[in-house]
């Protein structure tokens, strides 16, 4: 940056597009472990929802991260890395619990390339915020 020149202060404050995502999922990964108060969705047991807890997916891809109804559940550290996300358990206790089997809907969305725009990422980011607040 020359020292003549103006430089342009809203990029520098900005957050990266991939800061504002890690900080989108981290406030979901907070919302679902809280709001199951830490109990694993596939194996029932209660663990520290903070430390002891992940918000596992049924199935993993860029663009089913924030399928939050459809694919996130809050999971024990061993489900979810151990077990490889129990995925076998966890779909049949989704498809009871949303009431039909999301697995095609999920794969056809993994395989299209899909970019969160800075506007959907914010909002995200406000929507976890606010459920966050509602829950304590
Ligand atoms: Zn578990």
């Amino acid at each position: 940056m020359g020292s003549g020149q103006c430089p342009e202060p809203v990029y520098i404050f900005m957050i990266s597009l991939k800061g504002l995502r890690k900080k989108a999922w981290d406030l979901q990964s907070i919302y679902v472990r809280r709001f199951a108060k830490g109990i694993c969705f596939t194996c029932d047991i209660k663990k520290d929802w903070l430390r002891e807890c992940d918000a596992g997916h049924y199935l993993h891809g860029d663009a089913l991260d924030f399928e939050l109804e459809k694919n996130i559940r809050c999971q024990c550290k061993r489900c979810n890395n151990h077990l490889s996300g129990n995925s076998g358990i966890f779909l049949s206790r989704l498809i009871k619990q949303i009431g039909y089997d999301p697995t095609d809907e999920l794969l056809e969305k993994k395989h299209k390339i899909r970019k969160f725009t800075r506007e959907e990422l914010e909002g995200l980011v406000e929507t976890y915020k606010r459920k966050i607040t509602d829950l304590a």
